[in-house]
């Protein structure tokens, strides 16, 4: 008899499994379809040796010290501050787009002051901001928006920028110092020996069983527990009874190349040219010296494993009815599948922790046993 039947082993599961574990002394299994543990944010060695992630590249930061003290207690880190260049116009300039991109793209040598000015005067006149075509025709006008964002976007989603939500380009800010990093978070580093080492001793507790390769549905009806957190995503828990969340997914695409170095940061962005958005190096980000290099490109597409939820009003709506199915329910939904959310990593270690402090309440008040 488990009491807690943890389904995805995730940053939302594999947290959850922790602490139900560790602090609240119950027995969790913790299953996976997949035959590995660490969600998307799994990474492992390549033929080459050289280490990977295999559902695109992953780099950690975050704001909340809560979520970063928790994850220290297994890893140590390696600080890491990722940056980003954008192949457009024959040159590779920086993105977000700040006072070098513009000087470059334009051969210009404005200050910052004169940028807020070179800003202004592009700027449309944007009423109300809903959508991610207004975030940006907004803060930089229309001639920047179609460099930078409206090419990437239709090939990330498969939508024009008008369709989506503001939120989703608005995490790119708008610079107009020469700070060229893709994060300013107060913590941004990596871990030291990879993602998979620190689940795998975020999980090592004897009050944890793993069953990997497993779809739950193959074992609800044989296996014992108390109650379930699902981490999946919510429509297929639901059967899809109101039809189809929409998600977007990548194809990934892996290279090795003999050389050591292939260009000059971590991500360069191809907002206009090529089918795949982005190519990562992966040395960059893991700090590994190696002879050679991995590099992974990301081709959108409509088919795949879920991987985005795509933020846009029908979408919100759909998921309200699956929330209200989900709040009935006896089962906890967290993570990014769960709550349909486009969170980053730390986002959703964040909704996990609180999910267990919701939980230990409710064991205070109510002891399982
Ligand atoms: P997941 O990691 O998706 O885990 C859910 C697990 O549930 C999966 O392992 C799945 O196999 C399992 N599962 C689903 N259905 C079933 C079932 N029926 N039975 C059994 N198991 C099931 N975040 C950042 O902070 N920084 C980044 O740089 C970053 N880059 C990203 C790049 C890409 C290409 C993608 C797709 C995401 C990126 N993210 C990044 C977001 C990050 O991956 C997520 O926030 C995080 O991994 C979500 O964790 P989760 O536990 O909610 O979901
Ligand atoms: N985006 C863009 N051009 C860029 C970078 C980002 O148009 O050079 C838009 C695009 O819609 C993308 C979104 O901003 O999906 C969020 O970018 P981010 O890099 O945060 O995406 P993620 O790493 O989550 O895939």
């Amino acid at each position: 008899m488990f009491d807690y039947l943890i389904v995805g082993a995730g940053f939302a599961g594999s947290v959850l499994a922790e602490r139900l574990a560790a602090a609240e002394n119950k027995k969790v299994l913790l299953i996976d379809k997949r035959n590995h543990i660490g969600g998307n944010a799994y990474d492992h060695y390549d033929n080459e040796g050289i280490l990977i992630h295999k559902y695109g590249p992953h780099i950690f930061h975050t704001n909340s010290q809560e979520v970063f003290n928790y994850l220290s207690k297994f890893t140590e880190w390696r600080h890491y501050q990722h940056k980003v260049l954008a192949d457009l116009d024959g040159q590779q300039v920086p993105v977000p787009i700040n006072l070098t991109t513009i000087n470059t793209l334009y051969n210009l040598n404005l200050s910052s002051n004169e940028l807020e000015g070179f800003f202004a005067g592009k700027a449309e006149d944007v009423k109300q901001v809903r959508t991610s075509e207004d975030v940006v025709v907004k803060a930089v006008g229309r001639d920047l928006y179609n460099k930078f964002f409206k090419g990437y976007t239709q090939k990330q989603w498969d939508l024009d920028p008008s369709e989506l939500d503001a939120s989703v380009t608005a995490r790119v800010p708008t610079r107009t110092n020469k700070d060229d990093r893709y994060f300013t978070d107060t913590y941004q580093s990596m871990p030291l020996n990879g993602y998979t080492k620190m689940f795998e001793n975020m999980l090592n507790h004897p009050n944890i069983k793993i069953m990997l390769n497993t779809d739950y549905h193959e074992i609800t009806d044989d296996i014992a527990f108390n109650k379930m957190i699902f981490t999946g995503p919510v429509d297929e828990y639901f059967d899809y009874c109101y039809g189809k969340l929409p998600y977007r997914s990548i194809n990934f695409k892996f290279e090795t190349l003999d050389k050591e170095q292939f260009q000059r940061t971590g991500t360069v962005n191809y907002p206009n040219d090529y089918a795949f958005t982005r190519i990562t190096e992966f040395k960059y980000l893991t700090g590994q010296k190696h002879h050679k290099t991995s590099l992974v490109y990301e081709f959108p597409t409509a088919n795949g494993d879920p991987y985005y939820p795509i933020p846009r009003p029908e979408n919100a709506e759909l998921y309200k009815k699956y929330k209200a199915l989900a709040d009935q329910s006896d089962t906890y939904f967290v993570g990014r599948l769960a709550t349909y959310k486009y969170y980053n990593m730390d986002q959703v270690v964040a909704q996990a922790l609180s999910m267990y402090k919701k939980i230990k309440a409710e064991i205070t008040i109510k002891p399982m046993h």
